[in-house]
């Protein structure tokens, strides 16, 4: 139910709307259901000031939905160029098709029939439904969503369904049932050309009612994403010496971390390491105390490297070129990895 918080805010950005607002954008006039879908999905990730050129050439070239779905993707794909993302084209390809061919070529009255259209999501279907048709559907592209992250001071980031659910809830409750299609271009407006990323609060007509802009912090609102946690990786390494101060080392399979190049043995961390090496490297040793582990960054984990120091007891011959009794100092063909060059600087600990 519309509270007068609401109908205070749909007021007071349908009155700067009439005085600021955009009124003449090329897909206004008229603002048919296909123009609309295509200025929609061109501003997804696009500037309007870019869009525009685009879209001119692209209701000259196609300026209905039949003519649209009977191009092909090629001749789509043409003009889309330069405009980047271009799953979006081909969406928009596959999309003409499916409204020709089970819609007779129209959008349907239905939101939930519009939004399981190729390419269209909620927001994208609420603005073809309110901005052509005048209907009272809500958005919540990224401007609004700014507009009312600040307004409400909505904490959290709104890539969280929580606050997605929050925001999306605040959007139904002030769209109002008069002049819909006014409110949402309104609110598109007010975000990208008021309340941008450093909002222009002084000229803004909701600044008594805005919770982030009383509490000072405007920019606070919406959260950034927070910094995704990098996986952890563990390994455990045998830095295995013989009696000439060799350390064994194997090459490692082509597929994976340092393919192909040669590293000490890795021992599963459940397994018993004198135990492992018997069975799978063929030699006996002994253990020395654990060295402090390494941390080394790749590009999508953390890795951290746990060595376990031992002397081999039984001697063994090496079965083939992928094992080799490596010497600190001596240059190795094949090359070793950052890490285990950091690792072998390690001083040996005492049996
Ligand atoms: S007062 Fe400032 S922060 Fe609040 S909605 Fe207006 S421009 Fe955005």
């Amino acid at each position: 139910m519309a509270t007068d918080q609401d109908a205070s805010l749909a007021s007071e950005v349908l009155a700067w709307f009439d005085a600021h607002g955009r009124h003449d954008l090329p897909w206004q006039h008229p603002a048919t259901p296909y123009r609309v879908w295509i200025s929609e999905v061109m501003l997804q990730q696009t500037q309007v000031a870019t869009v525009i050129p685009y879209f001119r050439r692209f209701m000259e070239r196609f300026p209905d939905l039949p003519v649209l779905a009977s191009a092909s993707l090629d001749e789509v794909m043409a003009l889309w160029a330069g405009l980047g993302y271009y799953a979006r084209a081909r969406n928009l390809h596959r999309c003409a098709r499916v409204l020709v061919e089970e819609h007779d070529g129209e959008f349907p009255d239905d939101i939930e029939q519009v939004q399981r259209l190729p390419g269209i999501g909620r927001s994208t279907a609420g603005a073809i439904l309110s901005l052509s048709r005048n209907e009272r559907h809500a958005i919540l592209d990224g401007n609004v969503k700014r507009v009312l992250a600040r307004y409400h001071a909505v904490p959290g980031w709104p890539g969280r369904s929580r606050v997605t659910r929050q925001l999306w809830e605040l959007s139904e409750q002030h769209t109002p049932a008069a002049r819909p299609r006014d409110f949402n271009q309104a609110m598109m407006d007010l975000g990208s050309m008021v309340c941008t990323r450093r909002p222009a609060c002084h000229l803004c007509p909701l600044q008594s009612g805005c919770q982030a802009y009383a509490r000072g912090n405007p920019m606070a609102y919406p959260e950034r994403r927070p910094p995704r946690e990098r996986p952890q990786r563990a390994v455990r390494m045998l830095i295995i010496r013989n009696s000439n101060d060799g350390i064994l080392m194997v090459r490692r399979p082509p597929q994976g971390l340092w393919g192909g190049l040669l590293s000490p043995p890795e021992c599963p961390p459940e397994a018993e390491p004198m135990t492992w090496a018997r069975e799978n490297l063929g030699i006996e040793i002994q253990m020395q105390d654990a060295a402090p582990p390494l941390r080394h960054e790749i590009t999508h984990f953390s890795l951290l490297i746990h060595p376990q120091h031992a002397r081999l007891i039984a001697p063994i011959t090496l079965r083939d070129e992928d094992h080799v009794w490596y010497k600190p100092g001596v240059s190795l063909s094949g090359g070793l990895p950052a890490p285990v060059q950091r690792l072998l600087e390690q001083k040996e600990p005492a049996i």
